[in-house]
């Protein structure tokens, strides 16, 4: 059966359904383009985060982690060359009154001439680009002076190298090596949408990979392959992702290579991942503001060396979006149409359900029990109202990848029934072994 179209439409309202995501401000009537995430959303959101976390931090002898603040220093917006220029190109449609980025006019909207030409936009008498800074301003403490104004992080990269001298001589870092860290980013975008996709308030997920500029051509190659092997791992479709290398051309002037790793969104081919070589741009920008030496000294040949820095930089909510459209589909089971996410069991909110099959004869209190065995070990959910096949199906939904039901062979044999949610296969394993079998098909 050929996969289930997927719209954004149909991800908005599941993910409200069933307690992914929820408007922010609501009860309010919401607030432009800011969304909060519910039990569901927060679990996946947080399992995403840990399996990043895990694969290129904990899993790694050359990685170490950060977590810096998102309030720094104006100087630091100053040097990294944010604050002059972190702009992005706005236009006024003096017809519809929209405001757009000109350099994604393409994708934008305007409802007196839904063209999906640039070109065809002059008609509606766009006013010629002004620069507007992305970043938003905040003011810290109390007096109201331009002393004050600093300004929330656009990215979590600069904390990493205004850090660089503390994390590699507190670890005793040799180069090659990484620091990486996750955590919320803020740009005032001109144009939101798409759901999660471009908000004003976003996580990322970077690492910043240090290593001799002889190496950084190979080290930005290993890169690409690798982050795109983990998405993999995560469970994402391999027909939907992709490596897009910029043209020399298309590169900031102080980047040597940059690879935006895409995926086949609704509308079409757009970034999920950018893994950029930033050579020494970054780190010799920082010493020579700050007249601190960001070098590592070769310990055989006694030489100073400005790391050049490899940066695959991930935005975090923007994959939570990816694996909701990755997971989704309909299919019929049991003669009845069903809707269901298809996440791997490494990023599933829910990685069992268990259920007994009556309420009465011991059944719950059995479910219970196998519950209690295994909550510390990997999410599970207890239900015991509506029939078996109901409950399936809410389980499918959410995309739990298992469901042991208790029965009455449980009650003398100590063997419950597991359904997988994609082949809809039963098979029955004994409770004491439920978490190996689990554990082998999360890391298969
Ligand atoms: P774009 O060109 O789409 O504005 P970018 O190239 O400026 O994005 P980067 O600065 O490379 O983005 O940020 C790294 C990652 O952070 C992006 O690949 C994306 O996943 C995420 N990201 C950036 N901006 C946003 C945003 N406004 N909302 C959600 N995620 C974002």
């Amino acid at each position: 059966m050929p996969r289930a179209e997927v719209t954004l439409d149909k991800i908005v309202s599941l993910s409200k359904r069933r307690g992914f995501v929820f408007q922010a401000s609501e009860i309010y009537g919401g607030f432009e383009s800011t969304w909060d995430y519910g039990p569901l959303g927060v679990e996946l959101k947080r399992r995403i985060a840990d399996a990043w976390w895990r694969d290129m931090v904990m899993a790694r002898e050359d990685v170490v982690g950060l977590d810096s603040a998102i309030l720094q220093a104006p100087k630091v917006w100053e040097v990294s060359g944010h604050a002059t220029g972190f702009n992005d190109p706005l236009v006024d449609c003096k017809a519809c009154k929209g405001r757009f980025r000109a350099d994604k006019l393409a994708m934008s909207q305007c409802p007196r001439k839904p063209s999906k030409h640039p070109g065809e936009h002059s008609d509606c008498a766009l006013t010629p680009p002004r620069q507007f800074n992305m970043m938003f301003k905040t003011q810290v403490g109390p007096v109201e002076d331009s002393a004050a104004i600093t300004y929330l992080r656009p990215e979590t990269a600069q904390g990493i190298f205004t850090n660089f001298l503390n994390v590699q001589q507190t670890m005793r870092m040799k180069l090659p090596f990484g620091v990486a860290q996750m955590g919320k980013s803020f740009r005032n975008e001109i144009v939101t949408g798409n759901f999660l996709f471009r908000t004003r308030e976003f996580e990322q997920m970077e690492m910043e990979y240090f290593c001799r500029p002889e190496e950084s051509a190979a080290k930005f190659e290993y890169w690409v392959a690798e982050r795109l092997r983990w998405y993999r791992s995560i469970g994402l479709r391999e027909e939907n992702l992709r490596a897009r290398p910029y043209e020399k051309k298309d590169l900031a002037h102080y980047a040597a290579a940059c690879t935006d790793i895409e995926y086949r969104y609704p509308w079409g081919w757009d970034e999920l991942e950018g893994v950029a070589n930033r050579t020494t741009f970054d780190l010799t920008r920082h010493s020579e503001a700050s007249g601190k030496k960001l070098q590592w000294m070769d310990p055989d040949t006694k030489e100073w060396i400005t790391p050049h820095v490899v940066e695959p930089a991930a935005g975090l909510s923007r994959l939570v979006l990816v694996a909701l459209l990755d997971a989704y589909d309909e299919d019929v089971a049991d003669g009845e149409p069903r809707t269901l996410l298809r996440f791997h069991p490494r990023i599933a909110p829910i990685t069992l359900g268990v259920f007994p099959l009556v309420k009465r004869d011991g059944m719950p209190e059995k479910a219970r029990e196998i519950v209690r065995r295994y909550l510390d070990r990997f999410p599970v959910f207890y239900d015991e109202s509506g029939a078996i096949g109901r409950r399936y199906r809410r389980q499918d939904e959410v995309g739990t990848p298992f469901c042991a039901t208790v029965d009455g062979e449980t009650m003398t044999g100590g063997t419950v029934t597991i359904r997988e949610r994609d082949s809809m296969k039963q098979e029955r394993v004994r409770i004491e072994a439920i978490g190996d079998w689990i554990d082998a098909r999360t890391r298969a």
